[in-house]
């Protein structure tokens, strides 16, 4: 089997793949070698035929802190990673390498997960901030532990929410604007009642749920769960979200200039850990 730097993969029956995000130090938030080895890994289930169902999930305590405003200095989408997506330019010190970075890294791929051709499940514990939002909602189900809280903080950080733009369609209008202008931290209990979580259990029943919910999802016939999830992505594409994730992604975009102009960085550092502020390279 395949290893992976930053992910784990267990397989817990031939049919489940269980990709677990393992880093926990620091609550695993997504450097770039996690996005691609997230990618691989998630090739390898799709590409695996005796895989029917793909489980993403963290290593203990938290499920994912967001991206990892930290990033070394080695991590350059399109060099010390061969890119995934046709977008180049991505060494230009300007809007142009910031918009094909955050296309290849978070916005195309997000996409290509959401799309993966087989059912998946994200397994929510713990902690699922800003870029761990995308992950968890680029899955076709979320189950969530009692204590998992969810939150997009970034308009706080001077940008209009994460790249995978997909609140509305989440929890409705009304409830999408409240989670972006408070950053309220929400509740298992709150997502599920907005239909964004689909179970909440204990936080000790979690793995076991998961399990079994794979497990009957599994049984069914390979093609028709594909076809089943090709037709409600085309639905939920014919409502428009396409064009509304890549409407959200330019003024995203957008608010990353304003603020290199107004501060000399693509985030507010008013709304940064203070930790975070001496990175220039935060996303
Ligand atoms: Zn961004």
């Amino acid at each position: 089997m395949q290893t992976y730097e930053t992910v784990a993969i267990e397989r817990p029956s031939p049919a489940i793949a269980r990709i677990v995000m393992n880093r926990p130090q620091a609550r695993n938030a997504q450097n770039l070698q996690m996005t691609y080895d997230l990618n691989a890994a998630f090739d390898a289930a799709a590409h695996d035929d005796a895989v029917k169902v793909i489980v993403l999930a963290g290593a203990d305590p938290h499920f994912s802190s967001g991206h990892d405003l930290r990033a070394s200095e080695k991590d350059h989408a399109g060099t010390d990673f061969p890119p995934v997506f046709a977008w180049g330019g991505f060494d230009e010190p300007n809007a142009h390498g910031r918009f094909a970075r955050e296309q290849e890294i978070y916005l195309q791929m997000t996409r290509r997960w959401r799309n993966m051709p087989k059912p998946t499940i994200a397994e929510v514990q713990g902690r699922c901030m800003a870029g761990g939002l995308m992950l968890a909602w680029a899955c076709d189900m979320i189950v969530a532990s009692d204590d998992a809280e969810f939150c997009d903080p970034v308009v706080g950080m001077g940008v209009c929410g994460v790249e995978w733009f997909v609140h509305p369609y989440e929890v409705g209008a009304r409830k999408a604007k409240e989670f972006l202008f408070t950053s309220d931290v929400w509740s298992a209990a709150e997502a599920h009642r907005l239909g964004m979580v689909n179970h909440v259990v204990a936080r000790g029943e979690l793995r076991a749920f998961v399990d079994a919910l794979a497990a009957r999802i599994a049984g069914k016939p390979a093609f028709a769960l594909k076809m089943a999830k090709e037709a409600v992505n085309r639905s939920v594409d014919l409502m428009g979200q396409p064009a509304a994730i890549e409407h959200a992604f330019a003024l995203h975009q957008l608010c990353h200039a304003h603020n290199l102009q107004e501060f000399g960085m693509i985030v507010d550092p008013s709304g940064l850990h203070p930790s975070v502020t001496k990175k220039p390279a935060a996303e």
